[in-house]
């Protein structure tokens, strides 16, 4: 057993998260126009200077009346009542609904002085410039008061909540054109290997192209991070330790590697780590995904960073990224809801043997008659990503289990 394996014992999922997140905080507010707010979160709380409506309105389209004026109104003596304008939605009338006559009203449209309730249409007869009504009707019938929906001074948006179409919604019916939310982290991502190329170069002899730096962007994309693409770094320690000084000038909140995290001899992550600040742990007991390390980076100014060492694999550093790196770029957001929801579901097929560790499978998982089932999307290797394509799900089978069998009730992390 080498020295690192004894300095950096293997840590639980949780445990290993506790320690990443405990590196993490909200960052600061950016004030910006309120439809980039969606999906952020609120940095301030959001008072309304109006009434919303503005004013009493009607809910329909039909006439404002005296409720007084068709008291006795039966079906078969109905009232008539004189048509005294017509009212459009945007409109203010001036005139006052006097006894013994009625104003056309359109939905929307403000109330007109005197009036107490709106007849719809549908329940009148016009006929000329009059209109006849069959039945008695309530005062503040159809009426729609100010301020139902939000009242002046009311606080109606909360600071550290997320903004979603229904918000953005609010803010401009409040007649907000920006609003203060969280900033994006900015996140650093840079793959590691000799054997990269990029997806536009040719690929020689020995060569593979470089997926993470892509599956790693996009999962930043997609979980409100700013990726911020540092490409390739070969594998020595001269190249790692320049990108990576280089990528901190840049101002990042998050550094991502991927790959040489393990114990191959070109695997230099670590020992980089180490030297350019310093690193908290390194493995956790789960499959895909073993060999990470995280530590600390200290920038040229003295600030710290956190990093993610990821293994190189393609689905283990996507899995990584899944169990830590998004939990850590929500919460940067100041989004309190960090872990995925799951679902339980009916394991289909049979997963042979495991090792103690908690293993992420994937899966496709499809409901019917209220029962979730997961159905292995195929190959289950580190490297396989096409079995990751698949996938809607990861499946969690607990550390304990020395294996899965089919009809087994299983956790499964939903993944879109
Ligand atoms: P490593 O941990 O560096 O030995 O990488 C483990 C495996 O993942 C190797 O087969 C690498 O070729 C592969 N790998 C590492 N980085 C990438 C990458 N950026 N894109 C695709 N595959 C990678
Ligand atoms: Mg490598």
């Amino acid at each position: 057993m080498s020295h690192e394996h004894e300095l950096y014992p293997m840590l639980s999922v949780e445990g290993a998260l506790d320690k990443v997140l405990a590196m993490f905080h909200p960052l600061e507010a950016e004030r910006v126009p309120i439809l980039d707010a969606l999906g952020r979160v609120l940095a301030e709380d959001v008072c309304s200077d109006i009434d919303i409506p503005p004013h009493d309105n009607t809910a329909m389209d039909g006439y404002a009346i005296r409720a007084a004026d068709v008291a006795a109104a039966t079906p078969d003596r109905p009232v008539r009542l004189r048509i005294v304008e017509n009212l459009a939605a945007g409109y203010v009338s001036q005139r006052a609904v006097e006894p013994g006559t009625a104003i056309r009203i359109m939905t929307g449209a403000p109330i007109p002085p005197a009036a107490d309730a709106i007849v719809r249409f549908e329940d009148t007869r016009q006929v000329g410039e009059w209109v006849e009504l069959f039945g008695a009707v309530q005062v503040g019938e159809n009426i729609r008061r100010a301020g139902e929906d939000v009242q002046r001074g009311e606080r109606v948006l909360v600071a550290g909540s997320l903004v979603r179409p229904q918000e953005v919604g609010m803010l401009a019916a409040l007649g907000r054109t920006t609003v203060q939310v969280i900033r994006r982290p900015r996140v650093a991502i840079l793959a590691t290997g000799d054997e990269l190329v990029e997806p536009g170069e040719p690929l020689e002899a020995g060569k593979i192209r470089n997926s993470n730096g892509y599956s790693n962007a996009a999962q930043v994309s997609l979980y409100g991070g700013i990726p911020i693409m540092l490409g390739i770094a070969r594998d020595s320690e001269h190249d790692l330790t320049a990108k990576i000084r280089a990528g901190l000038e840049q101002g990042v909140d998050l550094f991502l590697t991927s790959g040489g995290v393990s114990v191959g001899d070109f695997d230099m992550v670590k020992r980089v780590l180490a030297a350019e600040g310093e690193m908290t742990f390194w493995r956790v007991r789960m499959k895909p995904g073993k060999p990470l390390a995280f530590g600390m980076l200290k920038t040229a100014e003295g600030r710290v960073v956190p990093m993610l060492g990821m293994p190189g694999n393609p689905v283990s550093v996507m899995v990584s990224f899944e169990i830590f790196a998004r939990p850590a770029i929500l919460k940067m957001q100041g989004r309190t809801d960090l872990l995925r929801p799951t679902v339980e579901a009916v394991l289909m097929d049979e997963i042979p043997s495991k090792d103690g560790r908690r293993h992420y499978v994937r899966v496709r998982v499809e409901q019917a008659q209220g029962v979730y089932r997961a159905y292995l999307t195929g190959e289950q290797g580190s490297g396989i990503l096409s079995s990751l394509v698949k996938a809607n799900g990861l499946a969690i089978i607990p550390e304990a289990w020395p294996n899965a069998p089919a009809g087994a009730r299983v956790q499964v992390m939903l993944l879109d």
